[in-house]
């Protein structure tokens, strides 16, 4: 069964006497929300798997306002857990009955675009797709963007790293932070936010931060990356035999781009069809394929040239039997809908039954194996599981999903859910992959990571957690087993 949210060891803990009123003293009138209906919309993850049992949230309004709390919490030994859009998909944003839970909803302004410098610097609050928006109104591109971008927010893109479909292009969360300000766990402000290209002045803090999932401090300002705006784009989506043709195919684009691919997505047919039955996203084509790919190609150039150079790519995959059947987005609106197919997976398979679901990376070279070896290695176990398998391919990152079979009792598919991960796991292990790649640890993985994380690379994460946090207040017993 997936871990409860009693793995947190302080979520049987109760808040100390008169911590509430000497919380109170420091906030703001609406930043403290005791009332069951005020706190309800922070309680519960995204995937339903913890429930939060705090008995208090905070929703600062500025990065004085949560340095204050954190001092406080601090003074009490009360653990604070830091919540952004609460879109995170392994329950470390969830606070325990004793630990204070703190969210950044309310620190949600642009400060400044700096369209010359390519920078925007943004309070942790910011939903994803209000960054993008500003961007986009200076005439430049951010390029993070992922299916919560509508209600996740840069501080939890941050702490967690988030991917996305960029990171082929433009990589992770991290390659595109310049700068942070931090409140740290004894309440003093950590001043980073250098907006630099070139800053070799020592130690990465921010890097740390960066991937934290709030263990270390918690990120109240960030100064990130603008890109030059594309000009030209081309989306398509196209049926294909196997996910090695994929791969071919994911080279060919790569090489005929003009180092223009944007986004390379994978989709099984059980993906497309649960997509087509429980979302208001169709299937496009008039017949079933085993695969599908999701590719974009788009640039700052501006002309015409992409449409020129992505057409002689599909003429050659075709004629290499690459490809087996496209739809070409005509339009900016046609594009979104293809884009749309990719991102409907998540929530078609929250209607599709029980999942027990694997957010792994390989060497792009191995995704064909990793598929294929893992799929014959669950099925073993429960032959008539459907397998999800979908993903940033163009990355390594697969979503190998496994969906309860047909009719089967849910509770009993789930009962399998150490089984199955460990198959899974080990098929990753061999292929020299991460059983992490893009969505962290948090609760869920916490236990499981310490079989599979190199024993001194364990011990350095130890000695940075205490380094920065010797109290053991941030966000404990996530990431980091207590
Ligand atoms: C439909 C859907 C699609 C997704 N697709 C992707 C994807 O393609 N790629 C990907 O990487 N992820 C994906 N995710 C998960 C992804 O990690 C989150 O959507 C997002 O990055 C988390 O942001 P959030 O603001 O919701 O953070 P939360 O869920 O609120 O928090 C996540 C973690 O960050 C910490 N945290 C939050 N804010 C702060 C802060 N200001 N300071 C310190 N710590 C903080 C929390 O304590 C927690 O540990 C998806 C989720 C959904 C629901």
């Amino acid at each position: 069964m997936p871990p409860s949210a009693s793995t947190s060891p302080r979520s049987a803990a109760t808040l100390p006497q008169g911590f509430i009123e000497a919380l109170a003293a420091v906030c703001g009138e609406r930043t403290l929300i005791q009332d069951p209906s005020g706190m309800q919309r922070f309680l519960v993850e995204e995937r339903r798997l913890f429930t939060s049992t705090t008995q208090v949230v905070v929703a600062p309004i500025s990065t004085e306002e949560t340095a204050r709390i954190v001092a406080v919490c601090a003074q009490w030994g009360v653990p604070v857990v830091a919540q952004g859009g609460n879109t995170g998909l392994v329950g470390g944003a969830v606070a325990g009955s004793g630990e204070v839970l703190l969210s950044l909803s309310r620190m949600n302004s642009i400060v400044a675009v700096d369209a010359e410098n390519y920078t925007i610097t943004v309070e942790a609050g910011c939903i994803l797709a209000d960054v993008q928006k500003a961007a986009k109104e200076a005439g430049r591109y951010f390029p993070l963007s992922l299916g919560a971008e509508g209600s996740c927010t840069i501080g939890g893109n941050i702490a967690s790293n988030a991917g996305g479909i960029g990171v082929l292009k433009y990589g992770n969360t991290r390659e595109l932070t310049l700068g942070l300000e931090v409140v740290l766990p004894d309440g003093r402000i950590w001043n980073g936010m250098r907006p630099l290209y070139k800053d070799n002045t020592g130690y990465s803090l921010k890097n740390l931060f960066i991937g934290s999932e709030g263990s270390l401090g918690i990120v109240t300002r960030a100064a990130l990356k603008l890109f030059p705006a594309h000009n030209q784009r081309r989306t398509a989506f196209c049926a294909l035999n196997s996910p090695r043709d994929a791969l071919a195919l994911l080279a060919l684009a790569r090489q005929r781009s003009g180092d223009s691919v944007t986004a390379f997505e994978l989709m099984s047919r059980f993906s497309l069809e649960i997509v087509d039955t429980y979302t208001a996203e169709n299937d496009p084509f008039a017949q079933a394929h085993p695969w599908y790919a999701l590719i974009e190609f788009s640039t700052p150039r501006s002309g015409s040239d992409l449409e020129a150079l992505f057409d002689t790519f599909a003429e050659e995959a075709f004629e290499a039997g690459l490809i087996i059947d496209a739809i070409v987005a005509q339009s900016l609106d046609q594009g979104l809908r293809l884009v749309a197919l990719r991102e409907s997976v998540p929530d078609a398979q929250k209607k599709a039954g029980g999942s027990i679901k694997h957010d792994v990376s390989v060497p792009v070279s191995k995704v064909p194996d990793l598929i294929e070896k893992a799929s014959a290695a669950v099925l073993e176990l429960i032959p008539d599981a459907r397998i999800c398998a979908f993903g940033h391919v163009g990355d390594g990152n697969v979503h190998f999903n496994v969906t309860q079979p047909e009719g089967a009792d849910k509770q009993e598919f789930l009962a399998l859910w150490d089984t199955v991960n460990a198959a899974v796991y080990a098929v990753v292990t061999r292929l020299g992959g991460s059983i992490s790649a893009e969505h962290g640890i948090g609760l869920l993985k916490v236990h499981e990571i310490a079989d599979y994380r190199d024993p001194v690379e364990g011990e350095l994460m130890r000695a940075v957690k205490f380094a920065f946090d010797p109290n053991g207040i941030m966000n404990p017993g996530k990431l980091i087993a207590v």
